[in-house]
């Protein structure tokens, strides 16, 4: 079957075009022509390119909204189509939706009212329109405009989030209608009313993503729509569930993170997008609110090669000056890039081996701490304030640091977890029962689970359960919680192993409460909670003046280790797997290999610095090994090279070359593993290992 256009493009750009009319120079000297030079001129393969910005202004002739005054009438986003497909680009529109400074200053109604009871822009820039209000038919309508007078091969629409919790009447009158109550204004997770808001919120958001994609799809059959999913991440507040990643052909977002962040994301679109490649984006800017400091192309050139370690596509982010003009050496630079990195597409794709998989919970993407609050005293940030999200990238930078074969996975990998040695659940805060009969299936015939802390505990309703739901399957049941926020991991003697350099004496430190539970078997339990001799909260009673050591053993246990049916399965009192330091991560990777019932699909003495990715090609009988360097400060010190070892399973090897010049590199056999030397990785190295049945 032919690959559609996405499948086959992994270099991308996109110009942000948010700019203003009240100035008469806005715009004037756009040029398409200029713009799509410097698109070839950067080796690019397909153009995102604007119909609306967040401003509102259309690039186009609308009948229904509002062109942009600089253009004086002329179809720019009919010129940049024909520029594009001129030169061979894919074209894909970029469409802001709910984000539209036109529709919210015009039209009163639709505005987004914050739980502060004030208008979205009241003291920002950002004039956002409620999808539950007039403002749906409006953007229906111009979706509808664009998609019948153009011909283009895909669409993004952008801010498919709410960017505020709303409360304005569409909202309150559509609560009342759908569930017969007002809107709660008090977060609490273990209240199944506030909880019944959220999952509306989700439910409204996916609808009309839904109809946006929908509509584009009916006027324009065959069209690919991406919504935006950098959002996967965002806190509760913007309502995103895998949904919207589902509702898209491809799954995509602009992240401005790091490398750590990039590693995370891209291992949770591989899993999740509805096809391959997914896709970056990132800015050239350091950030999306700096106009001129420019990333250095070390950096660019390793979020594009980490986009392509994880078989994904690069987009890269700049932003027009307000007159219409752009950088030239910014396209230069991105050619550079992309004419390293284009030398690798074909040999991408494959199955990634994941060995070990980080389990997200989109339900999970809130802060406990928050309940009893009301909604108007929580930080603002979309990324803040989510102790699942932090502790999952940890439990990533943990297993990266030990060359360990990871993914990360969601609920709709539930039916494909026997693919998967290990699973983690890192600081879950929320479950169903469909997760919780999966996991137990999954450990029962023969995986292995890590859990921490108070997994299973609430439900996916804010009911909380008065026993883990997987009590059976962790071998504890539930007591309570410590009310010390500083607690200890005291390990067994016949834990030494797994605890290098830490007693009972001198305990592994959590920064945080652990739970109390009554194990089923004593024999299970590899290392009890100590807590320090006083509850570090009341300062008037203390040991030492600094800190808080440990002083009072107890039984409760703090580390189960146990079989479960043919699998095998680690239960943590604490969150062991959020903490920051090595003497903690030791301990983790400890846990984990010892739940491990077969060797990884790869080993490598490489440094902490170093990401390894290795895909198998089945139909081309090789593997594909990637090599990924990203050191804190750039540019890389050239790493001189690594021992790798790679998992064989009875293949038998024939060739080992390094991409894309296909030079041989020697290997060994050691058991059922080929043992290497890579040449000097300084960024990148992209090596593929032949073999026969
Ligand atoms: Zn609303």
């Amino acid at each position: 079957m032919d690959k559609k256009w996405f499948q086959k493009s992994y270099r991308r750009n996109l110009t942000d075009m948010h700019i203003t009319d009240w100035n008469e120079e806005f715009l004037s000297k756009f040029d398409p022509k200029t713009y799509v030079d410097l698109l070839e001129l950067a080796q690019v393969k397909s153009a995102m390119v604007y119909a609306n910005s967040h401003v509102g202004n259309c690039y186009w002739p609308t009948k229904v909204g509002h062109m942009h005054e600089g253009l004086k009438g002329r179809d720019i986003l009919g010129e940049m189509i024909e520029q594009c497909h001129q030169r061979g680009m894919d074209f894909i529109v970029y469409y802001s939706l709910i984000f539209n400074n036109w529709a919210y200053e015009n039209n009163p109604s639709w505005r987004i009212i914050r739980a502060d009871g004030k208008e979205a822009a009241a003291d920002r820039r950002y004039g956002v329109c409620c999808p539950n209000s007039g403002y749906r038919d409006f953007a229906v309508a111009e979706i509808e405009d664009f998609c019948s007078n153009y011909d283009f091969e895909g669409i993004f629409f952008d801010m498919t989030f709410w960017p505020h919790i709303c409360y304005c009447s569409s909202c309150q009158e559509r609560y009342r209608k759908e569930v017969g109550k007002e809107l709660p204004r008090i977060v609490n997770w273990e209240d199944p009313e506030w909880v019944k808001f959220q999952r509306k919120r989700e439910e409204w958001l996916t609808e009309f993503t839904k109809l946006a994609t929908f509509t584009a799809k009916r006027v324009k059959p065959g069209v690919a729509v991406e919504n935006q999913f950098s959002t996967s991440i965002a806190n509760f507040g913007q309502g995103v569930t895998a949904e919207i990643g589902k509702t898209s052909d491809y799954a995509g977002g602009d992240f401005y993170g790091g490398l750590l962040q990039e590693s995370f994301i891209c291992k949770l679109y591989y899993n999740l997008t509805p096809n391959k490649p997914f896709e970056f984006m990132t800015s050239r800017c350091i950030h999306l609110s700096d106009h001129t400091t420019r990333k250095s192309e070390e950096l660019m050139k390793v979020h594009a090669y980490s986009a392509l370690a994880n078989d994904g596509a690069f987009l890269f982010i700049d932003a027009i000056d307000p007159v219409g003009t752009m950088n030239r050496d910014v396209y230069e630079i991105m050619g550079r890039v992309f004419g390293e990195t284009k030398a690798y597409e074909k040999y991408l794709g494959g199955d990634l081996c994941q060995d070990v998989a980080i389990y997200f919970s989109f339900a999970s993407k809130f802060n406990p701490a928050d309940n009893g609050k009301n909604i108007s005293e929580l930080k603002r940030g979309f990324f803040s304030d989510q102790p699942h999200l932090e502790t999952s990238v940890n439990a990533v930078k943990s297993l990266l640091n030990e060359n360990i074969p990871f993914g990360v996975i969601t609920k709709d990998d539930l039916k494909d977890l026997s693919d998967y040695q290990v699973i983690v659940l890192p600081k879950v805060l929320m479950m169903d029962e469909e997760e919780v009969k999966a996991l137990r299936e999954f450990v029962a015939s023969g995986g292995s689970l890590y859990a921490s802390g108070s997994a299973s505990l609430l439900d996916k309703d804010g009911n909380k359960q008065k026993d883990f739901m997987l009590a059976d399957v962790l071998g504890v049941s539930y007591l309570g919680e410590t009310k010390e926020r500083l607690t200890y991991i005291a390990p067994t003697s016949k834990a030494a192993e797994l605890f290098p350099n830490i007693s009972s004496e001198y305990p592994l430190t959590i920064f945080g409460p652990q739970i109390k539970a009554k194990p089923v078997n004593q024999e299970e339990v590899l290392a009890t909670i100590t807590l320090p001799y006083t509850d570090p909260a009341d300062h008037t009673k203390f040991s030492s003046i600094h800190s808080n050591p440990p002083g009072i053993p107890t039984e409760y246990p703090a580390v189960i280790l146990r079989d479960f049916g043919k699998g095998k399965v680690v239960w943590v009192a604490g969150d062991l797997e959020m903490m920051k330091y090595d003497p903690q991560r030791k301990v983790f990777i400890n846990l984990i290999k010892s739940l491990a019932q077969k060797p990884f699909s790869f080993e490598a003495d490489a440094p902490k610095s170093v990401e390894i990715t290795l895909f198998h090609q089945e139909e081309n009988k090789r593997y594909i090994i990637n090599f990924l360097n990203f050191q804190e400060e750039l540019p890389n010190i050239p790493i001189s090279g690594i021992t790798c070892r790679v998992k064989l399973e009875g293949k038998k090897p024939t060739k080992l070359m390094k991409l894309p010049g296909e030079e041989e590199i020697p290997f060994e056999l050691k058991g059922n593993y080929v043992e290497f030397r890579t040449p000097e990785l300084e960024t990148f190295l992209m090596l593929a290992l032949n073999y026969e049945q």
